[in-house]
């Protein structure tokens, strides 16, 4: 049993360090991947579930790897929030989405869509983050009402007196704020008296079961209608099917995105869906 253990416990380090090993390699390669044309946003409509208006898009990067093609963004965000690489990216990030956005025209009568931009916790602490915004709409041009940005329940918690004078900091330049993957976190409902958001986006975990599971769509009505008595929007994402949109319909969810509405597209692709 011992030389067994011993034998386990080398395996087990083995793997480990070509764990760390991966990240170290990752974390050196995204140092610049963004100057290189590596990194590029995409964006996935978002639309009013009342007339399915297009009113918005949720931006979300890509990294397309030279030689290991695509990687997923929950890996090499996250290598990028633990390396602090995100501090460079991030502003990076939001000033290309405003870029872009402030080129999208609307159909005639129609407000112009706005750009929803995810931010990292440590994009949130890190100090300068009014004045990174203000200079991304100001180079743009993009009106502050046409910038959304998304922040993990997560992001906010822990601190939340200083995060609530940062949002509302935030908010009186203009631009929303919303709450990511809502639902997902341990603070609840109780948490969103006390943290000044636009609105809640409930996670795609629950929206994937509201057709099958009571327990989510007793949930996501409770989130609807305790969102709406605080006066904010809901945003309902990974809606993959019809049934989901419809029943979303019924319970006064205001916006939604997801496979079925739309896939995220580049940004001229996009552009087009305008008309
Ligand atoms: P998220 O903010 O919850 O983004 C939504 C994710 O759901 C995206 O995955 C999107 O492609 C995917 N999705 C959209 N519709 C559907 C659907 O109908 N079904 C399913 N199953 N999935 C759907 P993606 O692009 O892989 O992004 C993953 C996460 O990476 C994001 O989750 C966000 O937390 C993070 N992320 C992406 N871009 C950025 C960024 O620019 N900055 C930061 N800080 N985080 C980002
Ligand atoms: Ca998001
Ligand atoms: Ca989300
Ligand atoms: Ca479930």
């Amino acid at each position: 049993a011992k030389v067994a253990g011993k034998n386990c416990f080398r395996f087990y380090s083995r793997a480990m360090d070509r764990a760390v090993e991966r990240r170290v390699h990752l974390e050196h390669e995204l140092r610049g991947a963004w100057e290189r044309g590596e990194l590029s946003l995409v964006y996935q409509p978002v639309f009013r579930v009342a007339d399915r208006a297009l009113v918005g898009a949720e931006a979300l990067l890509r990294w397309r790897h030279p030689q290991r093609g695509a990687i997923a963004p929950s890996v090499f965000i996250d290598v990028a929030e633990q390396s602090g690489l995100i501090e460079t990216l991030g502003p990076q990030v939001l000033g290309a989405a405003c870029a872009d956005a402030a080129l999208w025209q609307a159909r005639a009568g129609a407000p112009a869509p706005f750009v929803a931009v995810n931010l990292s916790p440590r994009q949130l602490r890190s100090g300068d983050l009014p004045a990174v915004v203000a200079d991304c709409l100001q180079r743009s041009g993009l009106r502050p009402e046409r910038l959304h940005l998304e922040l993990t329940e997560t992001a906010v918690m822990g601190d939340e007196a200083s995060a609530g004078r940062l949002l509302s900091q935030l908010r009186a330049s203009g631009v929303k704020v919303w709450l990511d993957d809502f639902g997902t976190g341990f603070s609840g409902l109780s948490h969103l008296r006390r943290v000044p958001v636009d609105g809640v986006k409930i996670d795609r975990s629950f929206v994937a079961d509201i057709l099958r599971d009571p327990d989510d769509l007793a949930l996501t009505t409770a989130i609807i209608a305790m969102a709406h008595s605080l006066g904010m929007t809901v945003v309902a994402e990974g809606v993959e099917k019809e049934g989901q949109y419809a029943l979303l319909r019924e319970r006064g969810c205001n916006l939604a995105q997801g496979y079925w509405l739309g896939h995220p597209l580049p940004a001229q692709e996009f552009a087009r869906l305008l008309g």
